[in-house]
């Protein structure tokens, strides 16, 4: 069954695609079970993904990558969440909010925190959410003060990728405090992780993308230079929320590849299981099931793909980029949620494929902005 097939990818995101499925196949497929039980930084698979080509890479030529378009990107988000979410999202995270540097740094600062990544020899993460803020980007309170040449850095984020593992992070916090304007009052910072200050420890274990791993991080007056702002002051949220519509585009191809691995599982279970002395995929309701969840699939990746090209063409992003999401991640929950009760008893063994992605639907439709808040955005900014 070939459900991640190539007929809606551009044909220059078909060649890295077939290296994203052949990697996956190779090098996370088999070990996946393993990383999920053991919950372990799955740092040998990181590497063999640099070493094939397929980390860090949307940053462009000139700074080391390969220029990975966002069509390239969702091409590969697919094929490594179809194999495994986690090792998936540790593979894409490891140059979280990079593309922030490349669209709105200077030379310097690209020269110096954003080649070492598309090198591959640093990695990075993005520092956004807050213990008690994670939908309200406009309620953060980690704040940034002036003093000199320095900004002070006070506060906590929480559920940061990488917070641990990684080189540097890209900050967001307060340098304003105008009412009038909350979105102005934030900015984006570069953060090397051994700044005196900076504190990060893994949050407690997770019940779902094990294989993955984030931080709360303290800042405790962590000084970093001036130099160190990315854009101007105050234009924090700006620059944020134009990225986010990036990153929805890659979240439901990881709602795609979950959706692929679940009706896969489905799939196979069915026709392999007798009750009533027969197939089980002979009972027309069963039939039904697995047709729904077909259906469901090709309607939310059709729509994925049309929105990867709208956002690529700068076309109404935020309102195509949210509403891929919210369906590609949702259409994953559904098509686990059926998966599992096709596989009766047997879905909730640990060692069950369907059990993984079972738990790891849960993720995607929170993370980048949960989906109520998706559905804000698919109101408010619908064109009319
Ligand atoms: C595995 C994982 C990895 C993550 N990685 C990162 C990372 O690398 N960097 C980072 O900065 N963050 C990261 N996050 C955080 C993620 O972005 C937040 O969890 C998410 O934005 C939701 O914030 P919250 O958890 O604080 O939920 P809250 O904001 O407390 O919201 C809780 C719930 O309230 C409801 N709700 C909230 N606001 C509204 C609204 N306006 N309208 C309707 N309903 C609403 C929704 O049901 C929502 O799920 C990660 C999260 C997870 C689970």
């Amino acid at each position: 069954m070939e459900l991640l097939d190539d007929s809606v990818v551009p044909e220059h995101a078909q060649p890295v695609k077939q290296q994203a499925r052949e990697f996956a196949t190779e090098e996370i497929e088999p070990v996946a079970e393993e990383y999920f039980r053991s919950g372990e930084y799955p740092w040998d698979v990181l590497e063999a993904g640099m070493d094939a080509g397929l980390v860090a890479q949307d940053i462009g030529e000139e700074y080391g990558g390969r220029g990975f378009d966002l069509q390239q990107l969702l091409a590969i988000a697919e094929e490594l969440y179809r194999a495994d979410a986690g090792i998936g999202l540790t593979l894409m995270l490891a140059s979280f909010g990079a593309e922030i540097l490349e669209d709105h740094g200077t030379e310097q600062q690209k020269e110096e925190f954003l080649r070492p990544v598309a090198e591959n020899d640093q990695i990075t993460g993005l520092a956004v959410s807050e213990p008690e803020s994670g939908s309200d980007l406009a309620g953060m309170r980690t704040t940034a003060t002036k003093e000199g040449d320095e900004y002070v850095l006070n506060g906590e984020k929480y559920w940061i990728g990488n917070g641990v593992e990684a080189d540097w992070v890209t900050l967001y916090a307060k340098t304003g405090d105008n009412e009038q304007n909350r979105y102005g009052n934030y900015s984006l910072f570069i953060v090397p992780t051994d700044t005196a200050g900076y504190e990060a420890e893994h949050i407690p274990e997770k019940m779902a993308m094990r294989a993955s791993k984030q931080a709360h991080i303290t800042f405790d007056d962590c000084r970093i230079p001036v130099e160190n702002r990315i854009g101007a002051e105050g234009s924090g949220f700006y620059i944020l929320a134009e990225f986010f519509n990036h990153g929805r585009i890659a979240v439901g191809g990881h709602g795609l590849g979950l959706a692929a691995a679940a009706i896969e599982a489905a799939w196979s279970f069915v026709h392999d299981r007798e009750a009533f002395g027969r197939d089980i995929s002979e009972f027309q309701s069963v039939q039904h099931t697995l047709a729904e969840m077909r259906t469901e699939f090709e309607a939310a990746r059709a729509l994925n793909w049309r929105a990867a090209r709208k956002v690529e063409n700068r076309e109404q992003s935020g309102f195509w980029a949210a509403m891929a999401k919210t369906k590609s991640t949702e259409t994953a929950t559904m098509c686990a949620e059926q998966g599992m009760q096709l596989h009766g008893g047997r879905s909730i063994l640990t060692d069950r494929r369907i059990a993984r992605v079972y738990r790891d639907v849960r993720v995607p439709v929170i993370y980048e902005g949960a989906n109520e808040v998706q559905r804000n955005l698919i109101y408010s900014q619908s064109p009319t």
